[in-house]
């Protein structure tokens, strides 16, 4: 029977993965409230979170500043001020002079006296116990309350299977039982070292941890195991055939990181493995190149390659780009997408299908409805990370139910770093590609008041003169596609109206594939000098000539999304600049995105800032919901356990398998496909 539809809380569980009581087991608390003592006030100091216990003295609302209740509660000879801006009326009945209050807040020296604001308010008796445990502060949210996830948890927690899984002896010393690590941890004893709790260094924290490793380390094992049964074509080029040719044909030399990473993936090409390997440089460092060597291989073999790219537009850059290198090698191309229908899509599935066309550029069309590949031997999927996990396995499996598997190369500009990467895909190998072709004269990006449009506009006007191009790119104004293009249409007719003789495009997400096609060709071809855009420039669009891109309403975009559109410039000897316009005022966490673009052009380091700007609360759902393996562990701080699980892995899965496939379900369960990827 299909699950009922969940909604409000029981959803939002589902979606951060806590499906299985264990899933729940292991939530745990970000930190603790001690509820477990009362503080005489007469011993409380101003500064401090304390529980005490009180009567009410009085109870009045006053409305002198700002309208709000106040409590006088007395706890022996002492008194104690609550105060309250928001309130229900029914509070203010239930709280009436007599009520004894137990009141949990941070103690303050105000100007009547001692007070609290906004204590948590609980109406008790004299003899109301106390909790024997500190009560966990779970990682909530407003469609997940502390209250519901305390509930559901403690639940969880009655029935969750903790038992040891890991044979005697093969924890490391010192560490507790994970049952008593986890019970631990979701309800400490009065008195537990809260320090040791909170940064994560207590034995009940290094137990979760270490088998957090020790299930990532042995689901990395068995993916490579299962990797190792796998048979891929072994792709093997001459020194005279394609890729040779190709490069001779080329108007430049590799770069010496381009050299290194194709010789990388054409090891992986020759093996009858098949290669899993994610090719990643920052944006301009070249990766096309690469794909295109490594389609060369593939096709000198008398395979198949597939290019996947997430929009139409990018796999309309990636036809024209490897036709122009590869036709006048006599390789045979083919464009699948979305817009492509009726008689002109029959005879490219006919080709695909009957092995004639080499080559396949497009988007994910090229695995939806029956794509069938005659002997596909490498699929090449471009900024990978647009695609789910689903879509990457669906590529992979074009050629179901053939003993054969195609080699995957995925390409992304957002940088991983080694070691993350190696935790976010389970054996997964990584290429860098870390410098940036010669002659690329730095990217000068400038931070601009959108009052200060003319000036660019002034820049505009010198640009296209000395034979330049630029982009103009508008904003996405609250997800709203229609209110998206009038800004993009508006700054069209404004930029047309105050640059006469200068042909200026506009390019958005409405418009025709052929009709977008139509205009990308254009500015290209250096026929249309200013391009206005909506985000749909983003990834890869490459005009070498463009010098300039104008980003309006820069405060908007996330940080690196900004790193991408600034991306579109630089990418030949042209000194570029790159105006980020914004409107005041400005948030923050706006003011810091736009700081660190003007400080830094390195895709490592925007990567690192916006993790630092977005905060780890942000960051919080991704994690939990199984992008990231590791919600525990810190591959940089434990080291040591690291190692200890690195070692222990392959001795349980020779000796103890069952046991080891037990202990990756119990920390993996429903994101095991995502191990696959
Ligand atoms: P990305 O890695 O962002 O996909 P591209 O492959 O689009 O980058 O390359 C960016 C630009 O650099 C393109 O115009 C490309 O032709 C050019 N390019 C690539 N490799 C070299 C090289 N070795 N020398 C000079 N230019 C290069
Ligand atoms: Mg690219």
């Amino acid at each position: 029977m299909p699950e009922a539809p969940k909604s409000g809380p029981a959803k939002a569980l589902d979606k951060l993965g806590l499906r299985r009581d264990i899933d729940l087991a292991l939530h745990l608390p970000l930190r603790y409230e001690d509820e477990t003592r009362l503080v005489p006030l007469a011993a409380a100091r101003a500064g401090e979170t304390v529980q005490l216990q009180g009567l009410v003295r009085e109870n009045r609302i006053e409305t002198r500043s700002r309208r709000q209740l106040i409590l006088r509660l007395q706890d022996g000879h002492d008194e104690l001020l609550l105060r309250f801006l928001h309130f229900y009326p029914a509070q203010q009945k239930a709280w009436a002079p007599g009520t004894l209050l137990r009141v949990r807040g941070e103690l303050r020296d105000g100007f009547f006296g001692r007070e609290m604001v906004h204590p948590a308010v609980r109406i008790v008796a004299e003899d109301t116990p106390l909790p024997d445990a500190l009560t966990p502060v779970y990682p909530a949210s407003a469609q997940l309350p502390q209250a519901y996830l305390r509930k559901v948890i403690a639940s969880a927690l009655r029935r969750a299977h903790l038992g040891e899984l890991l044979p005697p002896g093969q924890v490391p010393t010192g560490l507790p039982a994970l049952r008593e690590a986890v019970l631990y941890l979701h309800h400490p004893p009065p008195g537990a070292p809260l320090a040791a709790l909170e940064d994560r260094s207590h034995p009940a924290w290094q137990r979760l941890k270490f088998d957090e490793l020790l299930a990532q380390q042995l689901s990395q094992a068995l993916a490579r195991e299962a990797r190792a049964h796998l048979r891929a074509p072994v792709l093997q080029a001459g020194p005279d055939e394609l890729p040779a040719r190709l490069r001779a044909a080329l108007p430049w030399g590799l770069t010496e990181a381009q050299d290194r990473v194709v010789q990388e993936i054409v090891a992986d090409l020759g093996r009858t493995q098949p290669m899993n390997r994610l090719l990643q440089g920052d944006v301009g460092a070249g990766k096309t190149v690469v794909a295109a060597l490594a389609a060369a291989t593939t096709i000198a073999a008398g395979w198949q390659c597939a290019l996947m790219a997430p929009t139409e537009l990018l796999a309309e850059q990636h036809f024209r780009k490897l036709v122009q290198w590869l036709a006048p090698l006599g390789i045979t191309t083919a464009w699948l997408t979305g817009s492509r229908r009726g008689k002109g899509r029959q005879a490219m599935l006919a080709q695909v299908e009957s092995g004639e066309a080499q080559l396949i550029v497009g988007t994910q069309a090229m695995i939806q409805d029956g794509v069938a590949f005659a002997r596909l031997g490498l699929a090449i999927v471009d900024e990978q990370h647009r695609f789910g996990v689903a879509q990457r396995l669906a590529l992979r499996q074009a050629r179901e139910g053939e003993a054969i598997e195609p080699h995957l190369l995925m390409m992304s500009a957002t940088p991983i770093p080694r070691t993350l990467a190696m935790t976010y895909y389970a054996d997964l190998d990584v290429s860098t590609i870390d410098t940036l072709p010669p002659g690329r004269t730095p990217i000068v990006t400038k931070v601009f008041a959108d009052t200060r449009r003319p000036e660019v506009v002034a820049r505009i006007r010198d640009e296209v003169a000395a034979g330049k191009q630029v982009y103009w790119v508008c904003p996405l104004i609250e997800e709203s596609e229609t209110l998206d293009l009038k800004n993009a249409t508006e700054t069209h007719a404004e930029l047309s109206a105050v640059l006469p003789g200068v042909t200026v495009g506009l390019l958005h997400g409405r418009l025709a594939a052929a009709d977008k096609a139509a205009v990308m060709a254009l500015f290209a071809s250096g026929e249309m000098a200013v391009l206005v855009a909506t985000t749909v420039i983003e990834v890869g669009v490459d005009v070498p000539n463009a010098s300039l891109m104008v980003i309006e309403h820069a405060e908007r975009f996330g940080l690196a999304q900004l790193h991408q559109l600034r991306g579109r410039v630089g990418r030949g000897a042209v000194a570029s600049a790159c105006v980020l316009l914004y409107t005041a005022p400005l948030a923050d966490a706006g003011k810091a995105r736009l700081r660190a673009m003007v400080e830094t052009t390195d895709g490592f380091e925007i990567a690192r800032r916006d993790l630092d700007i977005r905060g780890p609360g942000e960051f919080l759902g991704a994690r939990q919901s199984g992008d990231a393996l590791l919600r525990f562990a810190d591959l940089a701080e434990d080291d040591a356990l690291l190692q200890r699980a690195r070692q222990l892995a392959p001795t349980l899965l020779r000796e103890h398998p069952a046991a080891a496939q037990a202990h990756v379900a119990r920390w993996l369960g429903s994101k095991a496909e995502f191990l696959k990827a």
